[in-house]
């Protein structure tokens, strides 16, 4: 035992030694302060547009730049809102689908939703809903918690696309935040794909579609297409005979900065 205890420890002390020969000397700090004069800062060269400054609001609050779709008062931003509920600062879906005066390509959407709390229906028949970007790309409502369905058709989902990679959900009647992403396709003069659109989707915090590419208009009974459209149109909330709320909705344009190199 002593004698493995001490080549183990020979062999220990050797490789330190072999490690400390190996290893460059210490620079003096002459060498570093030379060094760090002779170092220029590298800048890319681009000029870029100053961000603009904005008021990031907080949780009951959009940010400043924020166009508010639904702050609780009364649905005037969308069309046929007249028959949806207002209440308590919410808005229930009923009768059809509503859809935003305005119309938005890319931007950043948040939108808060409630299932009803009495969980009945089962599979898409609970607490469905959507919300459909450009009128047309569903990203599914729906009472997921502890109901399954078809994974690609469950809340969180690209309708028929590409499921939520976790499902994150709260119980039936709970509040519930969505955050989207979207980037809206690109189309040719000719009506071909030029870009996809991209979606991101964060519910409650959590990822659940991240970049994922769109494979066209999200339909319960077609394959999905691109079918060549505007760079703007509104956003569609679904009715589909489920009471389910909102509140706390809003969209930011979204515009990348496009810096200039100097020729
Ligand atoms: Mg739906």
């Amino acid at each position: 035992m002593f004698l493995r205890k001490t080549i183990l420890t020979l062999a220990f002390v050797t490789a330190a030694g072999v490690a400390a020969a190996l290893a460059p000397p210490p620079e003096s700090k002459d060498a570093k302060a030379k060094d760090a004069k002779d170092r220029k800062e590298w800048k890319s060269g681009i000029v870029w547009p100053e961000p603009k400054v904005i008021d990031p609001g907080s949780a009951n609050v959009p940010p400043s730049d924020a166009v508010v779709l639904f702050d609780g008062a009364d649905m005037h931003k969308w069309v046929g809102g007249d028959a949806w509920e207002v209440k308590d600062g919410y808005t229930v879906s009923r009768k059809a689908a509503v859809k935003t005066k305005d119309s938005f390509g890319d931007c950043q959407m948040h939108i808060e939703f409630a299932e009803p709390a009495e969980a009945k229906g089962t599979g898409q028949g609970r607490g469905n809903s959507g919300i459909f970007m450009m009128d047309r790309y569903e990203i599914q409502v729906l009472d997921s918690y502890d109901n399954r369905t078809y994974f690609d058709g469950q809340c969180g989902a690209i309708y028929k696309q590409t499921p939520p990679m976790v499902n994150a959900c709260r119980k039936a009647g709970e509040w519930q935040a969505y955050d989207i992403l979207w980037e809206a396709p690109r189309f040719n003069a000719d009506g071909t794909v030029d870009r996809p659109a991209y979606a991101t989707v964060l519910q409650n915090g959590v990822v659940v579609q991240n970049h994922t590419e769109v494979l066209g208009e999200t339909s319960y009974y077609q394959p999905p297409k691109y079918n060549k459209h505007p760079a703007r149109a509104p956003i569609q909330l679904q009715f589909h005979g489920n009471l389910v709320r909102f509140r706390n909705i809003w969209v930011r344009e979204v515009t990348a900065l496009v810096g200039k190199k100097p020729a």
